[in-house]
């Protein structure tokens, strides 16, 4: 049988509860021709979803998408046999269908994954959109110099450790803002930041002031809110901010436009300042760099200048609720889900990951 969630309603404003969503059991589908039958074995958890959720872009009754990493089960289309891994988007289910006809949501195509070459579940992580996103920011828009200070909030999350270990390579100062202590540990000692300073100290504002003498040039944002506050009176002449999402704001209760509310807070500093905002859609890089990207990521990984933290949760029935908790910075790391086994990895080491946030 195919376990999967559906949305049970449009979600009123706020955070997303168990009301959302509604669990069910059908027959696995069978694939027609041009298409494949998958299982899931990884489920990519993103705040872009929550987006789509709120705005009705995903119907009450539809799977809940989801990006995932999966394995063929039966084939028909030419080049693909059972077995083989995917990088697919089979959505909030066990089973999904691939190729023709499939009316899915994604900008990162279907394509097969090698597991030889890096980890399968990096697929929806550091080696996928999440990486891209990151990459695109900090370096195609922002254009980092050496010896520049780069400020990344939600440090520790998918994207933020990524933007920032891209900023190292590029010999930049990289200060990260973070929630818990611990994550701001990692940040600094294993993700090698220069500094990290969290969100949730009543000295905040200053302890960024502190970590940033030389104010800041690149600000990659994650989250918007009382963070952007602190980050506006750091801003250099000339500096670059990469406005990638705004996290804190997603369960807004008032109706305001978050990017709206953020625009109006800088205006005064982006213009005192000459400060060069880009707002970034990965979905506006993947025909002119993914290919670069994959590359130049994957060898970063392997010389071990990019290293990344996966929030693994084990079960497909966990969906929400580890949803809920990266919406609220319950998570360390990029999230996931662990649907269905991983035969490229073993047992053991699925237990360590999962619950445990093991650094890869
Ligand atoms: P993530 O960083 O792994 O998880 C979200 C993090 O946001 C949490 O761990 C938490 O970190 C922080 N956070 C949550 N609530 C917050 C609040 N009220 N105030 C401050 N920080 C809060 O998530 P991700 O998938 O990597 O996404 C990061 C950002 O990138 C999001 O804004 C997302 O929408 C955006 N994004 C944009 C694009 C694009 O094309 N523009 C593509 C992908 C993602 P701490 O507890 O450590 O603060």
């Amino acid at each position: 049988m195919n376990e999967k969630w559906t949305l049970a309603r449009t979600p009123p404003e706020g955070l997303p509860t168990e009301g959302d969503f509604k669990w069910s059991e059908s027959e696995k589908p069978t694939p027609g021709d041009g298409q494949m039958l998958t299982r899931t074995i990884y489920l990519s958890l993103d705040p872009y979803q929550w987006g789509r959720r709120r705005s009705g872009i995903e119907a009450v009754g539809e799977v809940c998408h989801g990006r995932t990493v999966s394995q063929v089960v039966a084939s028909r289309v030419a080049g693909y046999e059972p077995g083989d891994f995917l990088f697919n988007t089979n959505g909030w289910q066990a089973y999904g269908l691939t190729g023709e006809g499939v009316d899915i949501f994604t900008y990162m195509f279907p394509r097969k994954l090698d597991p030889k070459a890096a980890p399968i579940s990096t697929a929806v992580g550091v080696l996928g959109m999440l990486g891209l996103t990151a990459y695109s920011g900090l370096y195609v828009q922002c254009q980092p110099r050496a010896g520049e200070t780069v400020v990344v909030s939600a440090a520790s999350g998918g994207v933020g450790q990524v933007a920032g270990q891209i900023a190292k390579i590029h010999g930049c100062r990289v200060v990260g803002i973070a929630g818990r202590q611990e994550k701001c540990d990692f940040v600094s000692d294993e993700l090698a930041f220069d500094a990290c300073v969290s969100r949730l100290s009543e000295t905040f504002p200053q302890d960024l002031r502190d970590a940033c003498p030389d104010g800041v040039d690149i600000y990659f944002e994650n989250v918007g809110g009382k963070v952007f506050e602190a980050v506006l009176p750091l801003l250099n002449h000339d500096s670059r901010i990469t406005l990638c999402g705004l996290i804190s704001q997603y369960g807004r209760t008032d109706g305001k436009d978050p990017r709206a509310v953020w625009a109006e807070t800088g205006a005064l500093t982006f213009e005192k300042h000459s400060v060069a905002v880009h707002s970034l859609w990965v979905r506006n890089f993947v025909d002119d760099y993914q290919d670069r990207f994959l590359s130049e990521m994957a060898e970063w990984i392997r010389d071990g200048r990019v290293k990344y933290r996966e929030d693994l949760w084990r079960g497909l029935a966990e969906a929400p609720r580890a949803f809920r908790a990266m919406l609220e910075g319950g998570n360390f790391g990029k999230t996931l889900v662990a649907v269905g086994h991983d035969p490229t990895s073993d047992a053991a080491l699925d237990d360590r990951r999962a619950g445990s946030n093991v650094l890869f």
